[in-house]
């Protein structure tokens, strides 16, 4: 069965690529069957905090990336992870190594002046325990010399390392404490990871991670290194770039499915797909769809892929997406009265709105309390002429039935009265309904309205 997990380091707020990283095994578990787990790489003591740990969380929690289990805290596993470090030394696939840093730095200088590779080769390798000192040891790997290590890579290939170009790692430091490196492929290992899928930074980790599950015996999972996320211009990402990190995006309004979609298309693909739902993703995601090189953040296409899923929710979900993200955004919650009127306005609001607060600016026509006060925009439609035609309107409006038709049918006679086009109609009843210039239609407006909020409206502004 299929197990994946994502394994941030708690050390900052969750970047995008880690968010993306995390989709990604989230998808290849969810479409399997399998297990999606999450473990805290807490082992940097001083550059971890419990924050960082709470903002990863709390992006997962707002991506729907739900995890599986516990949560597993590395820290948390440093007597085990260096019980299997005492382990391999009793097997005899690692060995004690009392070389001080001195001694090693001086290897490292002497190899250098003569033009040696400066790789550190443990004189305690092969030495008889019967000459050992008394004195503090780290637990070293004994790695093979010779030969390679070849890293089958889903996504990269075969990526074939020379053994000579490794040294023997430290597994267990002279203090006691675990070497990262260990603690990955234990916990990996314990939690019964499966795939490792992550950014491609660690690619080189990968053929240490490897020698070390070979001296252990213990199956390799399936590596799959992914690409880094570059800035639009190729170059590799930074703040510069624009948003880097993930709850950023969610304060500039992106709901959280068109999110998803949008990270699952940063370094995948599936044909010419690009807008799609989670069960999509979920149904056709595969490391056979993970590109080679780099993919570019592009705004453009994330405004687009957001506006479809906006137009696509469903109503309620769209509500609860708006409340999300004004708590998010430190804006004011909704009343019971904007809820309702938003409610009953969404259907002309979904469409060509990108983002959330898009949405929530042409929703000002329910949004707002009474009476409506335009904007300077909007005030420009209302001259004295218009002000006129209003007035012969509202009879008109006042006999129509509520009804889509009727209402057109009302303006357009006033407006061929008057010798004018409806589209000078237009614009002073944008200003007396909405007091914007950036609304639904006017019909639509005045049918989410009602007939009294609606007369009262064009009253007030003909007056
Ligand atoms: N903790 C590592 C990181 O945040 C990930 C390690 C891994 O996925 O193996 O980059």
């Amino acid at each position: 069965d299929v197990v994946t997990r994502f394994a941030p380091s708690p050390t900052g707020f969750l970047h995008i690529g880690g968010a993306r990283t995390a989709l990604f095994n989230w998808l290849f578990a969810r479409g399997r069957g399998g297990k999606f787990l999450l473990r805290i790489e807490d082992t940097d003591r001083a550059r971890s905090t419990q924050a960082a740990t709470d903002a990863i969380l709390k992006g997962l929690a707002w991506l729907g990336l739900d995890h599986d289990g516990d949560v597993v805290s590395q820290a948390a596993g440093a007597e085990r992870h260096a019980e299997v470090a005492r382990q391999m030394l009793d097997a005899g696939d690692a060995y004690k190594c009392f070389s001080t840093q001195d001694e090693i730095e001086a290897f490292r200088e002497e190899a250098r002046a003569a033009g040696r590779s400066t790789l550190f080769r443990s004189p305690w390798r092969d030495a008889d325990p019967a000459t050992h000192p008394d004195a503090p040891y780290a637990i070293r790997l004994r790695a093979p010399q010779e030969g390679t290590t070849v890293i089958a890579d889903a996504v990269q290939g075969d990526v074939t390392i020379g053994n000579d170009q490794l040294d023997d790692m430290v597994l267990l430091r002279s203090d006691g404490t675990p070497v990262y490196m260990l603690a990955v492929v234990v916990d990996d290992h314990d939690m019964g990871v499966t795939h490792v899928i992550r950014g491609d930074d660690h690619l080189n980790n990968a053929a240490r991670q490897m020698q070390i599950y070979h001296a252990l015996g213990w199956p390799v999972p399936v590596y799959a290194h992914i690409p880094l996320i570059h800035g639009p211009d190729g170059k590799k990402l930074s703040k510069r770039h624009g948003a880097v990190g993930l709850e950023e995006y969610q304060v500039m309004g992106y709901p959280s499915a068109g999110m998803r979609n949008y990270l699952a298309r940063l370094g995948w693909s599936h044909g010419d797909d690009e807008v799609f739902s989670d069960v999509q993703a979920i149904e056709w995601f595969d490391l056979s769809g993970i590109g080679r090189s780099p993919a570019r953040l592009d705004f453009k296409k994330l405004d687009n892929i957001s506006g479809q899923h906006i137009a696509m929710m469903d109503d309620a979900a769209l509500l609860n997406e708006i409340e999300a993200f004004l708590a998010a955004a430190g804006r004011l919650p909704l009343t019971d009265t904007q809820r309702d009127g938003l409610s009953r306005a969404m259907y002309c609001l979904k469409d060509r709105a990108k983002t959330l607060p898009e949405l929530l600016d042409k929703a000002h026509f329910v949004l707002a309390e009474p009476p409506i006060e335009p904007d300077e925009k909007a005030a420009k439609a209302l001259d004295d002429v218009s002000r006129g035609i209003l007035s012969e309107l509202t009879p008109q409006l006042q006999n129509a039935s509520w009804s889509r038709n009727d209402l057109e049918a009302a303006a357009n006679a006033v407006a061929e009265a008057n010798g004018v086009k409806f589209g000078k109609l237009a614009g002073p009843l944008r200003a007396a309904l909405a007091g914007r210039t950036v609304c639904p239609s006017v019909f639509d407006m005045m049918l989410v309205l009602g007939r009294d909020e609606s007369l009262a409206r064009l009253a007030r502004a003909a007056s």
